[in-house]
């Protein structure tokens, strides 16, 4: 079963493009996101630039900031405070990684958590912590939604992390405890990768590590889920899993590209809707 996030993602869009018109005609605006961007990362610009054109697609007024890369942390922080209290702001998003000059954590915690819709906030963090999070790292959820489509209920199914990061493996084991599954979570200073990942149920690769996850790492009929993006010398996307060599050993997989990057915009866009509600609604 290959496990399609870019059908996925579509039938996401029609659900919450419908929702953006009912938002528009209930509060005669669209949901609004705010990006910024600061300096000339190129990988930075393309994802930017991705996540305009898409929102555009799901009824959302994305806009840009592109800030100057010697900007300094007082400017930067004066206009996240001016986004925060401008209540036609719904979305604030700070493109990571930033320069070294500025500490990433502390420019993020200046986001209104209700505005967070990259669920990265340190209240944010928390909130998903306790279960009561309304914004949530977007790639974990579209990593969730995906493993729905395989199975409805993994309650009780042993899930194998590969991948330890604030924005994705962190985020992903809290969301796969509360559904119930038995979770490892591994990283670099894991021993013996593979003796983890051959028990899994469900295997989801998210290190950045070309095809690091082989046939040597997968039990017959596991789910997999590929997160990872990895550009090639020859210019190619691969992903972290060897995907020629699992994918008949697989119960189900995400192809890398159209499997888990799709989600991860269509979730951004729903948390875009989230945030206007958190203003509105609460
Ligand atoms: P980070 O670099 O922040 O984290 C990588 C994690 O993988 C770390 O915990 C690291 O361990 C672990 N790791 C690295 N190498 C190995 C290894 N050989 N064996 C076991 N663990 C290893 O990456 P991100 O979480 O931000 O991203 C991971 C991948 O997912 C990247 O390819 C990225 O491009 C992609 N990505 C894709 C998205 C999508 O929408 N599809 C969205 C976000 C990311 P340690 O902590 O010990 O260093």
């Amino acid at each position: 079963m290959i496990l399609n996030g870019k059908q996925y993602a579509d039938e996401l869009r029609n659900v919450l493009t419908k929702q953006c018109t009912n938002l528009k005609s209930t509060y005669g605006r669209a949901p609004s996101l705010h990006v910024l961007l600061i300096g000339n990362n190129p990988a930075s610009l393309v994802y930017v630039s991705m996540k305009q054109k898409r929102a555009q697609d799901f009824g959302i007024q994305a806009t840009i900031h592109k800030l100057d890369k010697e900007i300094s942390k007082e400017t930067l922080l004066n206009l996240i405070h001016e986004l925060n209290k401008n209540t036609e702001v719904d979305g604030i998003l700070v493109q990571l990684p930033l320069p070294p000059h500025l500490d990433a954590n502390e420019i993020i915690d200046t986001i209104s958590p209700e505005k967070d819709v990259d669920g990265l906030t340190s209240i944010n963090l928390g909130r998903l912590l306790r279960g009561t999070a309304t914004l949530m790292s977007c790639t974990p959820l579209g990593c969730m939604h995906i493993l729905r489509q395989w199975k409805p209920d993994i309650s009780g199914l042993h899930a194998v992390i590969v991948g330890r990061s604030t924005l994705v493996g962190k985020p992903l084991a809290l969301l796969l405890t509360q559904a119930n599954a038995t979770v490892t979570l591994c990283h670099s200073k894991t021993h013996n990768l593979e003796t983890h990942t051959k028990q899994a149920d469900i295997i989801i690769a998210a290190c950045g590590s070309p095809k690091l996850i082989r046939k040597e790492h997968v039990k017959p009929g596991a789910c997999i889920i590929d997160v990872g993006i990895n550009r090639l010398d020859d210019g190619s996307l691969t992903g972290d899993v060897a995907f020629d060599e699992v994918v008949h050993l697989a119960g189900a997989i995400t192809p890398v590209p159209f499997g888990v990057g799709p989600m991860t915009i269509a979730y951004l866009m729903s948390n875009t809707i989230q945030a206007m509600k958190n203003t509105y609604e609460k």
